[in-house]
């Protein structure tokens, strides 16, 4: 279902396509270009790093992806770091480690994964195992078995599941795909407690709400909470592809050599530009910028929903925010394209926004307008 239009350059927040018509990104790839397009240090540090080192192996130490790892590292409760392709691989990746890590403790028969309905893990096999979206699994079966799903924020049900059989509980700080929605003051924290009472490992999905997106340079660093183990992707080579999952010691342990490896995971050339995306988003201090922009348009868009009797909810975290709406958004996806926003629809009714934290508040301003023309026109008037 791609949209009908070729995009053939970006700079900063804007697209051009082939037509050379010109769009305000309001999507960044979902939650991928959080440093906009073409960001010079990225585009950088992958020229300088493509005439030293692209390729050899995790048989071997390379010095970007070891500063990479320490980077990483320091600025979080994980004590170490895989790194692979993708959000799917670095959840495949959690999902084979908290396993293990019964396995090796001879607990064999601990594997059970508690995860939530309408989550977005990934689509290999064992990821949309543990998505809580029937249409993400529909024509796969038979999927992978000890996955069980509990509705988010929903403390009690989450305890009712939980026991001496569960391996892991699985989650996303805000759920992305599912409709950008935020869970209450205090359940991420109740989430943690239950896992430390009963010994589960609980596992953060921070592919879509990491990296500066949700006001913090991970999500759960606002709930006063660490996982044990995190997985990231998405916007940590700012658009290149690679995934991470990052894991406790005493977790992290469970892998000896052999237990999971990589060929491309982690190579010198992405993880030149993860480093350089890092260090300018912390240079830049984008995460709090994205806190404060993100209030700006929340704000904005709730001003808009006062005159709009279509528009349900506003919610949101960071820049990653999501307008509910009481019918179908695909017409006003279109709608902002043929005015020039790129912004997308999830759920069926739900707008989804995630642009690159350098959006500037004269580009939100400009979309609300175009919102509000939409919102105006008959077929939204209620
Ligand atoms: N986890 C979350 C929360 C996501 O939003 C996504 C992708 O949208 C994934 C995992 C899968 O990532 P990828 O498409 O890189 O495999």
């Amino acid at each position: 279902q791609r949209f009908p239009i070729a995009l053939v350059s970006g700079s900063g927040c804007e697209l051009t396509d082939a037509d050379g018509r010109r769009y305000i990104d309001f999507l960044a790839g979902i939650a991928v270009c959080n440093l906009g397009h073409c960001h010079p240090a990225v585009t950088e540090a992958v020229a300088r790093q493509a005439q030293t080192l692209v390729h050899v192996s995790n048989l071997y130490y390379t010095e970007p992806q070891t500063e990479l790892a320490s980077w990483l590292t320091d600025r979080c409760f994980a004590d170490r770091v895989f790194f692979c392709n993708s959000g799917a691989e670095a959840n495949e990746a959690a999902i084979k480690l908290a396993r293990r890590y019964f396995h090796e403790r001879g607990e064999t028969g601990r594997h059970r994964i508690i995860c939530m309905a309408k989550s977005f893990h990934g689509r290999t096999m064992a990821t949309l195992s543990a998505t809580g979206q029937d249409k993400i699994k529909k024509g796969f079966d038979p999927i992978l078995q000890g996955f069980d799903f509990v509705p988010f924020d929903d403390i009690e049900a989450l305890k009712a599941k939980v026991d001496g059989t569960v391996a892991a509980v699985m989650l996303e700080p805000a759920q992305g795909e599912g409709g950008v929605r935020v869970p209450s003051d205090g359940y991420l924290s109740q989430v943690r407690d239950l896992c430390d009472d009963t010994g589960a490992l609980m596992i953060l999905d921070e592919v879509q709400t990491g990296i500066g997106r949700a006001g913090r340079l991970f999500a759960h660093q606002r709930f006063g909470i660490e996982p044990d183990i995190m997985t990231l992707a998405k916007a940590l080579a700012n658009g290149l592809p690679m995934g991470a999952m990052l894991a406790t010691e005493k977790a992290a342990r469970a892998f000896g050599p052999g237990a999971h490896a990589t060929t491309f995971g982690g190579g010198p050339l992405i993880a030149a530009a993860a480093l350089a995306t890092l260090r300018t988003l912390e240079a830049e201090d984008l995460a709090a910028e994205a806190e404060r922009k993100g209030e700006y348009f929340r704000e904005r868009l709730l001003t808009l929903s006062d005159r709009c009797p279509a528009i349900l909810g506003v919610r949101g975290m960071g820049l990653l925010v999501g307008l509910e709406l009481d019918d179908k958004g695909g017409p006003v996806v279109a709608a902002c394209m043929a005015k020039g926003f790129l912004i997308n629809c999830i759920q069926e009714n739900i707008l989804r926004f995630a642009p690159p934290l350098i959006i500037t508040e004269a580009q939100i301003d400009a979309l609300i307008d175009c919102l509000d023309g939409i919102f105006s026109s008959k077929e939204w008037k209620r």
